[in-house]
């Protein structure tokens, strides 16, 4: 069933959560043991992350350095088909643009085609680690906007190759990024909503926003939304706080600001498992609050650890 369905056809907050493929050389097992423990509590969907490849410098013995290209957490399209089958649930893997050319992407999306999976969150990656420019795949998409127009036009049965004759059109419904905080590159937040809202009329028919800790950085952003005309439905995302780190990382990482009221609690804490709980609390309030306010769902981020993410759920779904 479309995501989009779901969300119109649901009565009350949607549960829903985004994994990682695991690292490479680990095992699905740890994918369904973050998965099991939230399974009773009907999640309307899953999201599985895609990972791009890096490029990273070894020292070889001689001492020169030696350029690998690896992609550390590879395995999102198998992974997605394993948790439909086994847990007969919708799966929303991530596509991006990074790393593909049009035509490559056009193998993906045939792939996620013939496995049955018709939801797909659209998005179009992160720098390579340490540059500060995007750069697309010669001959990909500079724009989630772009890949959603190739996806698009794959639901017109329009292939890159214009001689298919009688080309079977797919049915994918897709959902995008946006940033109540802003997107780290936009130059202001007002670009970024006309950015975001391109996306929408290529075809994103819902929003699932970056993580945020102040829910007023939600509501306003939603309000925003509906003054430029974006009337799509725009899911919250969460992460419970996990490490005294995350005070530093995350600001830095995702462009976010953290309460000051937050920082006071994490700072108080003495072990790890202190600021886990810190984390827990945080969330189920901000959750309390946004399930008040009639969200249509609310996409946790579980970075493949569900104890928190469960719960959180546990006291407020
Ligand atoms: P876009 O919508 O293309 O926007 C990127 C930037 O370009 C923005 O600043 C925007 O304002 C600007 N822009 C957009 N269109 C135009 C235009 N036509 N002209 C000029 N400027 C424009 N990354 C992964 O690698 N894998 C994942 O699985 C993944 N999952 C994510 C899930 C969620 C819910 C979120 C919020 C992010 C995720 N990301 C993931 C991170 C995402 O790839 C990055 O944030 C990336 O930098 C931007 O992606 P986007 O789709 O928002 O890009």
């Amino acid at each position: 069933m479309k995501v989009i369905d779901k969300i119109k056809n649901a009565k009350s907050t949607l549960f829903t959560f985004e994994l990682l493929p695991p690292l490479k050389g680990h095992t699905i097992q740890e994918i369904y043991d973050t998965i099991d423990p939230l399974i009773e509590f009907n999640p309307a969907y899953i999201n599985i992350t895609y990972h791009q490849q890096e490029v990273v410098y070894k020292t070889r013995p001689d001492g020169l350095m030696e350029k690998r290209v690896i992609r550390k957490r590879p395995g999102t399209v198998a992974i997605a088909s394993a948790i439909q089958n086994k847990y007969k649930i919708t799966v929303v893997p991530h596509m991006i643009c990074g790393g593909f050319t049009k035509e490559e992407t056009e193998d993906a999306l045939i792939d996620f085609h013939f496995l049955g999976i018709d939801n797909l969150l659209a998005l179009r990656g992160d720098p390579d680690k340490g540059k500060r420019k995007f750069v697309p795949e010669k001959g990909g998409h500079t724009y989630t906007s772009d890949l959603i127009e190739q996806i698009m036009n794959l639901n017109k049965g329009k292939y890159l190759h214009e001689d298919l004759e009688d080309a079977m059109p797919t049915n994918f419904s897709v959902g995008v990024a946006g940033y109540p905080e802003k997107h780290i590159e936009a130059p202001n937040l007002d670009a970024d909503l006309e950015n975001l809202k391109l996306k929408v009329e290529k075809g994103a028919e819902y929003i699932v926003t970056q993580m945020f800790f102040d829910n007023q950085k939600y509501f306003d952003f939603v309000e925003k939304c509906k003054n430029v005309g974006i009337n799509v439905p725009i899911i919250p995302g969460i992460k419970p706080v996990s490490t005294l780190n995350d005070i530093s990382l995350l600001p830095q990482t995702f462009n976010i600001d953290l309460p000051n009221d937050l920082i006071k609690e994490i700072k108080k804490c003495k072990t790890i498992k202190d600021v886990r709980q810190v984390g827990v609390e945080w969330a189920i309030e901000q959750s309390k609050e946004l399930i008040k306010s009639n969200v249509p769902g609310i996409h946790y981020y579980t970075l493949d650890q569900s104890d928190n993410i469960k719960k959180i759920v546990k006291a407020v779904f």
